[in-house]
C-alpha cells in the first residue's frame, strides 16, 4: 500500500512540528510548509533526514510550490501568541484569509481532506461556560485581538463554505491553550513567560488580578486529538483541549512550586479583551473520537520545564501515539 501524503502548513511551529512527527510515525508522507517567521527548523531536527518528510520554506499566502498527489491538507500556519499577532495584525488576518483559501484550493484540487487549525478564541470572552461547539461566541470585531479571532472565524466560515459548495471533507479543530516542549521561550504566552521568569528568578508577570482562567492541554494529548479528528468522518468544528480549569494565579503558584523558584509575583494591566474564563466542553471529542487528555497540568509543566532546562532544541519526547 502506498503511503498517504499530508501537507502541513505551519509545520515548523510548536504544534505543527509535533503533528508532522505524529503523522510520519503513523505512516504518512509529510510535506511541511513554513515561512519560518515564528516556526524553526530546530523543531524539525528529528525529521530532517527522514525519507517520508520534507520541509518547503514558503509563505502559505503565496501559491504553494507543490506537485504530486495530496491526501490531506492541515492548515496550521498562523501566528498564535497574543504579542505576536498584535505586532503583526495584517499578516495574521492574511494567514486566516488568503492562506486558508490557498490551502482549501490545494485540498479541493487534489480531492484531499482538509483540517483547519482554529482556536478557542472564536468564542471570544465567552458568556457560555464551559464552551461547547454550538456556542457562537462573544468576539469584539474591532478590538485588538480581533485580528486573530476574526481571522479564525473567517477561516472557519470559508472552510464550511467549501464543504457546502464543493463537498470538501472538512474538519475544524478548535485548539485551546496548549503547552509542551517547543513552546518558544520568547513566545510571550503565560506558560513560557512564567517558566522563564521562575528559572531566571525574576518576578512572574501576572496580568490583571490573576483571577482569569485558562485550561492547558499537553502537546501530546493535543496532537493525538488532532490526528484522531483528521482520521474521523466528523465534519465541522470540534474542541480539542483539556477541561481542567485553573486561574492564572494558580498557574503561577504551581510554576513556583515545580521550579522551586523564589520569584515573587508582579501585577500588570490586563490586556484589552482578555477573556475572563475559558474551558472546553469536550463531550463531542469524547463521544465521536473516544479522545480525552491524560496529562495533568502539573505533569505537562514538568515535561515542559525539563525541555526549558535542557537546551530547548529538538529533544522533545517521542510523537504522540
Ligand atoms: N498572562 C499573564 N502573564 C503573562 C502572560 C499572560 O498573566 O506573562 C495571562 C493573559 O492575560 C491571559 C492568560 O495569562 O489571561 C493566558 O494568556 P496567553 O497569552 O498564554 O494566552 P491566551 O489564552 O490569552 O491566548
Amino acid at each position: 500500500m502506498t503511503s498517504r501524503r499530508a501537507v502541513v502548513t505551519g509545520g515548523a511551529g510548536f504544534i505543527g512540528s509535533h503533528l508532522c512527527e505524529a503523522l510520519v510515525a503513523q505512516g504518512w508522507k509529510v510535506t511541511a510548509v513554513d515561512n519560518l517567521v515564528t516556526g524553526s527548523t530546530d523543531n524539525l531536527a528529528g525529521l530532517a533526514d527522514h525519507a517520508d518528510f520534507e520541509l518547503v520554506v514558503a509563505d502559505a499566502c503565496e501559491p504553494l510550490p507543490l506537485g504530486g498527489d495530496v491526501d490531506a491538507v492541515l492548515h496550521l500556519a498562523s501566528m498564535a501568541s497574543p504579542p505576536d499577532y498584535l505586532d503583526h495584525p495584517i499578516e495574521t488576518l492574511r494567514a486566516g484569509s488568503v492562506a486558508t483559501e490557498r490551502a482549501l484550493e490545494l485540498a479541493r484540487g487534489s480531492g484531499a481532506r482538509f483540517l483547519l487549525a482554529s482556536t478557542s478564541e472564536v468564542y471570544g470572552d465567552p458568556l457560555e461556560h464551559p464552551q461547547s461547539e454550538s456556542y457562537s461566541g462573544n468576539v469584539n470585531p474591532v478590538g485588538p485581538r480581533s485580528v486573530y479571532d476574526e481571522a479564525k472565524r473567517y477561516a472557519e466560515a470559508l472552510t464550511m463554505a467549501y464543504h457546502r459548495r464543493f463537498g470538501l471533507d472538512a474538519k475544524i479543530v478548535r485548539i485551546f491553550n496548549t503547552m509542551g516542549p517547543r513552546l518558544r521561550p520568547a513566545d510571550g504566552r503565560v506558560v513560557s513567560n512564567f517558566l522563564n521568569q521562575a528559572l531566571e528568578g525574576v518576578p512572574l508577570t501576572v496580568y490583571g488580578d490573576g483571577s482569569q482562567t485558562r485550561s492547558f492541554c499537553y502537546i501530546d494529548d493535543e496532537v493525538r486529538g488532532i490526528v484522531a479528528l483528521l482520521e474521523s468522518d466528523h465534519v465541522g468544528p470540534m474542541n480539542i483541549g483539556n477541561p481542567d480549569e485553573f486561574t492564572v494565579l494558580q498557574l503561577a503558584e504551581l510554576v513556583l512550586e515545580i521550579t522551586g523558584s523564589a520569584s515573587r509575583l508582579s501585577f500588570a494591566a490586563l490586556p484589552a479583551d482578555d477573556p475572563v474564563r475559558r474551558r472546553p466542553d469536550i463531550t463531542l471529542a469524547r463521544t465521536v473520537l473516544g479522545w480525552e487528555p491524560v496529562v495533568s497540568l502539573r505533569e505537562g509543566l514538568e515535561l515542559t520545564l525539563e525541555w526549558y532546562r535542557g537546551g530547548r532544541v529538538g529533544s522533545a519526547p517521542g510523537p504522540a501515539a
